[in-house]
């Protein structure tokens, strides 16, 4: 894979694709990791007399045709504000995403100058499922430019137009989060030091059983927690009363639960629970073990012994992978799991690695620093289908040097 140096990139115009898709609390960033993640490639390319115009989506604007979702929105009027004040200079925002606006802006910056193309996903084209359809946007936008530069790592797993068409039609490298993502990864796949410890957590476990799948493969232990844990432990037999239960992935569970029985692999469960009345940050709420969990009851948090109980599991860990908050840490009532869990793993001494949109947001939320871990990735959905072994799309495209 080329990196930018290979790039001859002065006095030309660089598309680069970032992943600038930052959660927003109506107009407000309320976490700019990404936006950071994407100055050091920014940066580079700034000082080598490039002119940087960034592609990015944001959010997911809906809508069948480009005006609906450009009225609807998200724009990256924030982000390309917030990226200019972290820059310290000047970064004009085409008002659309491949048209007349962008191109007026590709045409009119000048060597060392940046600026940002409106979210890519107004245009429909750019996620469509139709290569022909896709394949047309992708030429639209590599006219703007002369080179193209993949740094949007939290978006690789995606086919589409601006990730995985446009690098085929220019010449590519990837930028430097790319790499150091990549290079974190191959860390975690190829011979990690043990014992390896994975911490997955989250919302949606129907998301997350195919990278158990086949971190079954390469890990010592893995604790599950957060909404996924209740499928697991509901299972087992457990109540798991009116928690986020994915029926339907049952069986599924009981299939990974055997393999990693069969592979002398350890699965920890949580042992007790903080079960609420509802879904709410004020919500009444009581610390329940397990095997007596309230019908009537949500949980959501792991409670005092699990964390516990994961800190010892943590202890003696050489690596670590987490995914997905314990609880529901947006709430400060239930977020005490996922401080636990952020704390332990800030202990040990080996590779450490957060991976996910919400985690990285969550441990920064808590207050805990990015030293406190080796890696915080950029990408939850992009880290867990690279440790599920499957290609990413945007990935071989940069790897392509056809
Ligand atoms: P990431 O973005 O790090 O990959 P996910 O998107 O999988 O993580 O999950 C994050 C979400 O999971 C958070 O919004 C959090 O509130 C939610 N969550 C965690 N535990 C629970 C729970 N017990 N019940 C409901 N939601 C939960
Ligand atoms: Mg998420």
């Amino acid at each position: 894979m080329k990196s930018i140096t290979d790039l001859e990139v002065g006095g030309r115009v660089v598309l680069l694709r970032a992943d600038l898709n930052v959660p927003l609390d109506g107009g407000r960033i309320t976490d700019d990791g990404r936006i950071r993640a994407s100055l050091p490639t920014i940066t580079a390319l700034v000082g080598r007399d490039a002119r940087v115009l960034v592609c990015a989506h944001l959010g997911r604007p809906k809508g069948v045709d480009y005006a609906a979702r450009a009225a609807g929105g998200p724009s990256l009027r924030p982000v390309a504000d917030r990226l200019g004040d972290l820059l310290a200079r000047s970064v004009e925002l085409a008002s659309d995403a491949a048209g007349p606006a962008a191109a007026k802006l590709a045409g009119a910056l000048a060597d060392g100058e940046v600026g940002v193309l409106e979210n890519v996903r107004f245009e429909p084209a750019e996620t469509a499922k139709d290569d022909a359809e896709r394949g047309r946007f992708a030429a639209t936008l590599a006219a703007l430019a002369t080179r193209y530069v993949g740094d949007g790592f939290g978006a690789l797993h995606r086919r589409h137009a601006s990730v995985f068409d446009v690098p085929a039609l220019l010449p590519h490298a990837a930028g430097e989060l790319v790499l150091a993502e990549v290079a974190v990864l191959r860390e975690l796949t190829e011979q990690p030091r043990r014992p390896y410890v994975v911490v997955l957590g989250g919302a949606k476990v129907s998301d997350k059983l195919g990278v158990v799948g086949n971190l079954l493969k390469t890990a010592d232990r893995i604790l599950i927690c957060g909404g996924m844990a209740y499928t697991f432990l509901a299972a087992l037999g457990y109540e798991v009363g009116r928690s986020l239960l994915e029926a339907d992935q049952i069986g599924n569970v009981s299939g990974v639960l055997s393999a990693a029985a069969e592979r002398g692999v350890e699965i920890v469960l949580p042992v007790d629970l903080v079960g609420a009345s509802r879904f709410a940050p004020d919500a009444a709420h009581d610390v329940y073990p397990v095997t007596a969990f309230p019908a009537d009851r949500e949980g959501l948090d792991i409670g005092p012994e699990t964390c516990e109980l994961f800190a010892s599991k943590l202890a003696d860990a050489q690596t670590v992978f987490w995914n997905g908050p314990a609880g529901v840490f947006e709430f400060p009532a239930f977020a005490a799991g996922t401080r636990a869990v952020a704390e332990a793993i800030s202990q040990v001494r080996g590779l450490t690695v957060v991976g996910g949109g919400d985690s990285a947001a969550a441990v920064r939320q808590l207050g805990f620093s990015d030293a406190a871990f080796s890696h915080i990735s950029t990408g939850g959905g992009a880290s867990l289908e690279y440790l599920e072994g499957r290609t990413l799309p945007g990935l071989a495209a940069l790897e392509d040097e056809a």
